[in-house]
Protein backbone atom coordinates (compact mmCIF):
# COMPACT_ATOMS: atom_id res chain seq x y z
CA UNK A 1 0.00 0.00 0.00
CA UNK A 2 1.27 3.43 -0.96
CA UNK A 3 2.26 5.29 1.95
CA UNK A 4 -0.56 8.20 2.91
CA UNK A 5 0.36 12.19 2.89
CA UNK A 6 -1.68 15.40 3.44
CA UNK A 7 -1.17 18.64 2.63
CA UNK A 8 -3.59 22.15 2.25
CA UNK A 9 -3.17 25.58 0.59
CA UNK A 10 -4.64 28.31 2.32
CA UNK A 11 -7.14 30.85 -0.38
CA UNK A 12 -5.69 33.73 1.28
CA UNK A 13 -4.44 35.14 -1.70
CA UNK A 14 -2.24 35.08 -5.01
CA UNK A 15 -0.41 32.03 -4.89
CA UNK A 16 3.49 32.96 -4.70
CA UNK A 17 7.11 31.31 -5.78
CA UNK A 18 7.28 30.60 -2.28
CA UNK A 19 3.64 28.52 -2.10
CA UNK A 20 5.29 26.69 -5.51
CA UNK A 21 8.67 25.70 -4.40
CA UNK A 22 7.61 24.96 -0.58
CA UNK A 23 4.67 22.96 -1.47
CA UNK A 24 3.02 22.92 -4.48
CA UNK A 25 5.56 21.83 -6.99
CA UNK A 26 6.58 19.07 -4.47
CA UNK A 27 3.18 17.99 -4.42
CA UNK A 28 2.95 17.87 -7.94
CA UNK A 29 6.15 15.20 -7.61
CA UNK A 30 4.56 13.11 -4.90
CA UNK A 31 1.46 12.86 -6.55
CA UNK A 32 1.63 9.86 -8.17
CA UNK A 33 4.39 8.36 -5.52
CA UNK A 34 2.14 8.75 -3.13
CA UNK A 35 -1.81 8.18 -1.68
CA UNK A 36 -2.06 12.04 -1.61
CA UNK A 37 -4.76 14.19 -0.12
CA UNK A 38 -4.66 18.05 -1.11
CA UNK A 39 -6.62 20.46 0.26
CA UNK A 40 -7.96 23.90 -0.20
CA UNK A 41 -7.92 25.43 3.49
CA UNK A 42 -11.11 27.84 2.94
CA UNK A 43 -11.76 27.59 7.39
CA UNK A 44 -8.25 28.74 7.83
CA UNK A 45 -8.68 31.48 5.12
CA UNK A 46 -11.01 32.90 7.83
CA UNK A 47 -8.44 33.58 9.94
CA UNK A 48 -6.79 36.61 8.18
CA UNK A 49 -10.95 38.17 7.71
CA UNK A 50 -11.60 38.72 4.46
CA UNK A 51 -15.18 39.73 3.18
CA UNK A 52 -16.94 37.82 1.22
CA UNK A 53 -16.57 38.64 -2.23
CA UNK A 54 -12.32 38.90 -1.76
CA UNK A 55 -12.67 34.82 0.20
CA UNK A 56 -14.84 33.82 -2.92
CA UNK A 57 -12.43 35.64 -5.28
CA UNK A 58 -9.51 33.96 -3.55
CA UNK A 59 -10.93 30.49 -3.77
CA UNK A 60 -11.45 30.41 -7.13
CA UNK A 61 -8.21 31.12 -7.92
CA UNK A 62 -6.48 28.74 -5.79
CA UNK A 63 -9.38 25.94 -7.31
CA UNK A 64 -8.19 26.66 -10.43
CA UNK A 65 -4.57 27.39 -9.77
CA UNK A 66 -4.02 23.43 -8.10
CA UNK A 67 -5.20 22.60 -11.41
CA UNK A 68 -2.88 24.90 -13.49
CA UNK A 69 0.50 23.72 -11.83
CA UNK A 70 -0.11 20.38 -12.56
CA UNK A 71 -1.80 18.42 -9.88
CA UNK A 72 -4.36 15.37 -11.11
CA UNK A 73 -7.64 14.52 -9.52
CA UNK A 74 -6.62 10.86 -11.29
CA UNK A 75 -3.81 11.05 -8.88
CA UNK A 76 -4.59 12.67 -5.94
CA UNK A 77 -7.69 13.13 -3.90
CA UNK A 78 -8.30 17.05 -4.44
CA UNK A 79 -10.78 18.67 -1.92
CA UNK A 80 -12.13 21.47 -0.55
CA UNK A 81 -11.65 21.52 3.37
CA UNK A 82 -15.23 23.02 4.05
CA UNK A 83 -16.95 20.50 2.19
CA UNK A 84 -15.90 17.92 4.91
CA UNK A 85 -17.27 18.64 8.28
CA UNK A 86 -15.62 16.04 10.25
CA UNK A 87 -12.14 18.27 10.11
CA UNK A 88 -13.84 20.88 12.09
CA UNK A 89 -15.78 18.29 14.31
CA UNK A 90 -12.25 16.59 14.72
CA UNK A 91 -10.80 19.54 15.79
CA UNK A 92 -13.45 20.86 18.71
CA UNK A 93 -12.75 17.16 19.87
CA UNK A 94 -8.92 17.69 20.00
CA UNK A 95 -9.28 21.08 21.47
CA UNK A 96 -9.78 20.05 24.80
CA UNK A 97 -6.36 18.08 24.77
CA UNK A 98 -4.48 20.92 23.93
CA UNK A 99 -3.01 23.42 26.66
CA UNK A 100 -3.26 27.24 26.31
CA UNK A 101 0.72 26.76 26.68
CA UNK A 102 1.36 24.66 23.71
CA UNK A 103 -0.49 27.18 21.70
CA UNK A 104 1.12 30.15 22.80
CA UNK A 105 4.54 28.88 21.65
CA UNK A 106 3.58 28.89 17.83
CA UNK A 107 5.43 31.42 16.62
CA UNK A 108 3.19 32.10 13.58
CA UNK A 109 0.19 33.35 16.11
CA UNK A 110 2.49 35.72 17.43
CA UNK A 111 3.47 37.41 13.80
CA UNK A 112 0.38 37.12 12.41
CA UNK A 113 -1.67 38.32 15.13
CA UNK A 114 0.48 41.49 15.01
CA UNK A 115 -0.88 42.36 11.50
CA UNK A 116 -4.37 40.57 11.61
CA UNK A 117 -5.33 41.36 15.09
CA UNK A 118 -5.27 38.55 17.94
CA UNK A 119 -8.87 36.50 16.78
CA UNK A 120 -9.40 33.01 18.64
CA UNK A 121 -9.39 31.56 15.33
CA UNK A 122 -5.81 32.78 14.31
CA UNK A 123 -5.24 30.97 17.92
CA UNK A 124 -6.98 28.12 17.65
CA UNK A 125 -5.58 27.77 13.53
CA UNK A 126 -2.70 24.82 14.58
CA UNK A 127 -5.54 22.78 16.47
CA UNK A 128 -7.61 22.30 13.42
CA UNK A 129 -4.66 21.43 11.14
CA UNK A 130 -3.94 18.92 13.31
CA UNK A 131 -7.36 17.59 12.28
CA UNK A 132 -6.82 18.10 8.92
CA UNK A 133 -3.65 15.86 9.16
CA UNK A 134 -4.77 13.02 12.04
CA UNK A 135 -8.56 12.70 10.39
CA UNK A 136 -6.82 10.96 7.16
CA UNK A 137 -4.33 9.03 9.03
CA UNK A 138 -1.46 10.99 7.58
CA UNK A 139 2.17 9.33 7.60
CA UNK A 140 3.44 12.93 6.27
CA UNK A 141 2.90 16.53 5.23
CA UNK A 142 4.80 17.96 2.38
CA UNK A 143 5.26 21.61 3.69
CA UNK A 144 7.64 24.80 3.95
CA UNK A 145 9.44 25.21 6.94
CA UNK A 146 6.93 27.51 8.57
CA UNK A 147 4.59 24.94 9.09
CA UNK A 148 7.23 22.76 11.16
CA UNK A 149 6.10 23.96 14.14
CA UNK A 150 2.57 23.64 13.45
CA UNK A 151 3.27 19.81 12.54
CA UNK A 152 5.17 19.06 15.86
CA UNK A 153 2.20 20.36 17.82
CA UNK A 154 0.17 17.78 15.77
CA UNK A 155 2.52 15.21 16.77
CA UNK A 156 2.05 16.07 20.16
CA UNK A 157 -1.69 16.09 20.02
CA UNK A 158 -1.87 13.01 18.42
CA UNK A 159 0.20 11.81 21.53
CA UNK A 160 -1.95 13.13 24.05
CA UNK A 161 -5.16 11.36 22.36
CA UNK A 162 -3.53 7.80 22.04
CA UNK A 163 -2.36 8.25 25.73
CA UNK A 164 -5.61 9.42 27.03
CA UNK A 165 -7.93 7.25 25.18
CA UNK A 166 -6.38 4.33 23.12
CA UNK A 167 -4.02 4.23 19.88
CA UNK A 168 -5.75 5.78 17.20
CA UNK A 169 -3.31 8.69 15.22
CA UNK A 170 -0.21 7.69 14.28
CA UNK A 171 2.17 10.93 14.66
CA UNK A 172 3.17 12.75 11.24
CA UNK A 173 6.18 13.57 9.85
CA UNK A 174 6.94 16.84 7.56
CA UNK A 175 8.65 16.21 4.08
CA UNK A 176 10.66 19.26 3.24
CA UNK A 177 12.81 20.05 0.57
CA UNK A 178 15.41 22.81 -0.52
CA UNK A 179 13.40 25.23 -0.93
CA UNK A 180 11.24 25.21 2.00
CA UNK A 181 12.23 28.50 3.06
CA UNK A 182 12.04 31.43 -0.01
CA UNK A 183 12.50 34.64 1.65
CA UNK A 184 10.73 37.81 0.92
CA UNK A 185 12.34 39.93 -2.10
CA UNK A 186 11.78 43.31 -0.78
CA UNK A 187 12.93 42.22 3.42
CA UNK A 188 14.79 38.73 3.74
CA UNK A 189 14.39 38.71 7.38
CA UNK A 190 10.77 37.98 6.56
CA UNK A 191 9.60 34.39 4.74
CA UNK A 192 7.75 35.55 1.07
CA UNK A 193 3.79 35.80 2.14
CA UNK A 194 0.43 35.79 0.45
CA UNK A 195 -0.06 38.11 3.06
CA UNK A 196 2.56 40.93 3.00
CA UNK A 197 2.74 43.13 0.55
CA UNK A 198 5.56 43.53 -2.09
CA UNK A 199 7.14 40.47 -0.83
CA UNK A 200 6.27 37.86 -3.29
CA UNK A 201 6.47 37.25 -6.67
CA UNK A 202 2.74 35.71 -7.71
CA UNK A 203 2.09 33.24 -9.85
CA UNK A 204 0.67 34.97 -12.30
CA UNK A 205 2.61 37.89 -12.03
CA UNK A 206 2.97 39.86 -15.58
CA UNK A 207 6.16 39.39 -17.28
CA UNK A 208 7.18 43.19 -16.53
CA UNK A 209 5.84 43.03 -12.82
CA UNK A 210 8.72 40.12 -12.70
CA UNK A 211 10.84 41.81 -13.90
CA UNK A 212 10.31 44.81 -12.14
CA UNK A 213 10.07 42.86 -8.71
CA UNK A 214 13.46 40.82 -9.36
CA UNK A 215 15.31 44.01 -10.33
CA UNK A 216 14.23 45.97 -6.76
CA UNK A 217 15.17 43.23 -4.84
CA UNK A 218 17.53 43.54 -2.05
CA UNK A 219 20.59 42.18 -2.75
CA UNK A 220 24.10 43.32 -0.60
CA UNK A 221 26.13 46.69 -0.08
CA UNK A 222 29.73 44.22 0.21
CA UNK A 223 30.17 42.53 -2.82
CA UNK A 224 33.35 41.07 -1.37
CA UNK A 225 32.06 39.05 1.37
CA UNK A 226 33.22 35.71 1.45
CA UNK A 227 29.41 34.42 2.06
CA UNK A 228 26.17 35.70 0.48
CA UNK A 229 24.14 38.00 1.91
CA UNK A 230 20.71 36.20 3.06
CA UNK A 231 19.17 38.26 0.23
CA UNK A 232 21.57 37.44 -2.31
CA UNK A 233 21.44 33.40 -0.99
CA UNK A 234 17.41 33.80 -1.77
CA UNK A 235 18.21 35.02 -5.31
CA UNK A 236 20.95 32.32 -5.67
CA UNK A 237 17.85 29.88 -4.31
CA UNK A 238 15.46 31.01 -6.83
CA UNK A 239 17.85 30.47 -9.50
CA UNK A 240 18.92 26.99 -8.78
CA UNK A 241 14.86 26.32 -8.55
CA UNK A 242 13.74 27.49 -12.14
CA UNK A 243 17.37 27.67 -13.78
CA UNK A 244 19.76 25.71 -15.28
CA UNK A 245 22.66 24.37 -12.87
CA UNK A 246 25.43 25.26 -15.29
CA UNK A 247 24.65 29.10 -15.01
CA UNK A 248 24.23 28.31 -10.95
CA UNK A 249 27.64 27.14 -10.83
CA UNK A 250 29.08 29.68 -13.30
CA UNK A 251 27.45 33.04 -10.99
CA UNK A 252 28.42 31.10 -7.77
CA UNK A 253 32.00 30.98 -8.99
CA UNK A 254 31.84 34.85 -10.32
CA UNK A 255 30.37 35.46 -6.64
CA UNK A 256 33.31 33.89 -5.25
CA UNK A 257 35.24 35.99 -7.19
CA UNK A 258 33.41 38.78 -6.25
CA UNK A 259 33.00 39.37 -10.00
CA UNK A 260 29.39 38.57 -10.38
CA UNK A 261 27.25 41.70 -11.80
CA UNK A 262 24.35 41.63 -10.11
CA UNK A 263 21.98 42.62 -13.08
CA UNK A 264 22.86 40.20 -14.95
CA UNK A 265 22.43 37.98 -12.17
CA UNK A 266 18.69 39.38 -11.97
CA UNK A 267 18.35 39.45 -15.83
CA UNK A 268 19.01 35.71 -15.82
CA UNK A 269 16.68 35.08 -12.89
CA UNK A 270 13.97 36.54 -13.99
CA UNK A 271 14.22 35.10 -17.64
CA UNK A 272 14.10 31.92 -15.48
CA UNK A 273 11.11 32.50 -13.60
CA UNK A 274 9.07 33.85 -16.95
CA UNK A 275 9.79 30.67 -18.25
CA UNK A 276 8.88 28.32 -15.29
CA UNK A 277 5.78 30.44 -14.85
CA UNK A 278 4.38 31.12 -18.66
CA UNK A 279 2.70 27.19 -19.22
CA UNK A 280 1.13 27.65 -15.36
CA UNK A 281 -0.62 30.78 -16.71
CA UNK A 282 -1.82 29.54 -19.71
CA UNK A 283 -3.19 26.25 -17.78
CA UNK A 284 -5.01 28.55 -15.31
CA UNK A 285 -6.62 30.64 -18.17
CA UNK A 286 -8.34 27.58 -19.04
CA UNK A 287 -9.59 25.89 -15.78
CA UNK A 288 -10.89 29.30 -14.50
CA UNK A 289 -12.75 30.03 -17.59
CA UNK A 290 -15.84 28.06 -16.60
CA UNK A 291 -16.15 28.17 -12.38
CA UNK A 292 -18.54 25.08 -12.35
CA UNK A 293 -16.72 23.02 -14.15
CA UNK A 294 -14.07 23.86 -11.82
CA UNK A 295 -16.09 23.47 -8.78
CA UNK A 296 -17.14 19.84 -10.60
CA UNK A 297 -13.21 18.51 -11.11
CA UNK A 298 -13.06 18.68 -7.10
CA UNK A 299 -16.13 16.35 -6.23
CA UNK A 300 -14.72 12.53 -6.82
CA UNK A 301 -11.85 13.91 -4.46
CA UNK A 302 -14.46 15.15 -1.81
CA UNK A 303 -16.47 11.88 -1.86
CA UNK A 304 -13.23 9.83 -1.28
CA UNK A 305 -12.07 12.23 1.65
CA UNK A 306 -15.42 12.23 3.08
CA UNK A 307 -15.47 8.70 3.18
CA UNK A 308 -12.11 8.22 4.64
CA UNK A 309 -12.69 11.24 6.86
CA UNK A 310 -16.51 9.66 8.29
CA UNK A 311 -14.63 6.73 9.28
CA UNK A 312 -11.75 8.40 11.42
CA UNK A 313 -14.20 10.16 13.24
CA UNK A 314 -16.44 7.61 13.64
CA UNK A 315 -13.78 5.69 15.57
CA UNK A 316 -12.39 8.91 17.56
CA UNK A 317 -16.45 9.44 18.34
CA UNK A 318 -16.51 5.61 19.84
CA UNK A 319 -13.14 5.84 21.51
CA UNK A 320 -13.69 8.86 23.26
CA UNK A 321 -17.36 8.00 24.82
CA UNK A 322 -19.70 10.16 22.65
CA UNK A 323 -20.71 6.91 20.41
CA UNK A 324 -21.76 3.35 21.12
P1 LIG B 1 -0.47 33.34 4.50
O1 LIG B 1 0.48 34.51 4.51
O2 LIG B 1 -1.91 33.70 4.29
O3 LIG B 1 -0.26 32.40 5.67
P2 LIG B 1 1.24 31.69 2.90
O4 LIG B 1 1.91 32.32 1.77
O5 LIG B 1 2.01 31.42 4.14
O6 LIG B 1 -0.09 32.52 3.21
P3 LIG B 1 -0.11 29.13 3.18
O7 LIG B 1 -1.37 28.79 2.45
O8 LIG B 1 -0.20 29.47 4.62
O9 LIG B 1 0.61 30.32 2.37
O10 LIG B 1 0.90 27.94 3.00
C1 LIG B 1 0.82 27.00 1.94
C2 LIG B 1 2.12 26.22 1.85
O11 LIG B 1 3.15 27.06 1.34
C3 LIG B 1 2.62 25.70 3.22
O12 LIG B 1 3.14 24.39 3.03
C4 LIG B 1 3.72 26.66 3.56
O13 LIG B 1 4.68 26.07 4.41
C5 LIG B 1 4.29 26.96 2.19
N1 LIG B 1 4.98 28.26 2.17
C6 LIG B 1 4.43 29.46 2.46
N2 LIG B 1 5.34 30.43 2.33
C7 LIG B 1 6.51 29.83 1.96
C8 LIG B 1 7.82 30.31 1.68
N3 LIG B 1 8.10 31.60 1.76
N4 LIG B 1 8.77 29.43 1.31
C9 LIG B 1 8.47 28.10 1.22
N5 LIG B 1 7.26 27.58 1.48
C10 LIG B 1 6.28 28.43 1.85
MN1 LIG C 1 1.01 30.61 5.92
Amino acid sequence: MKKRLVSGIQPSGQLHLGNYLGALRQWVELQDKYDCYFFLADYHALTSQPSANQLRENIDHTAAMLLAIGLDPKSATLFFQSAIPEHTELAWILSSLVGLGQLNRMTQYKQKADRAGQNAGLYTYPILMAADILLYGAEAVPVGEDQIQHIELTREIARSFNQHYGEVFSPPKPILNRFSRIMALNDPTKKMSKSVPGSAIGLLDEDNQIIRTIRRAVTDSDRQARTPSPALANLFTLLEAFGDLDQVRQMTKQREEGRLSYSELKEQLSEDIINALSPIKKAYKQFSSDKAELRRIYLPGEKKARATAQETLARVKKIIGISS
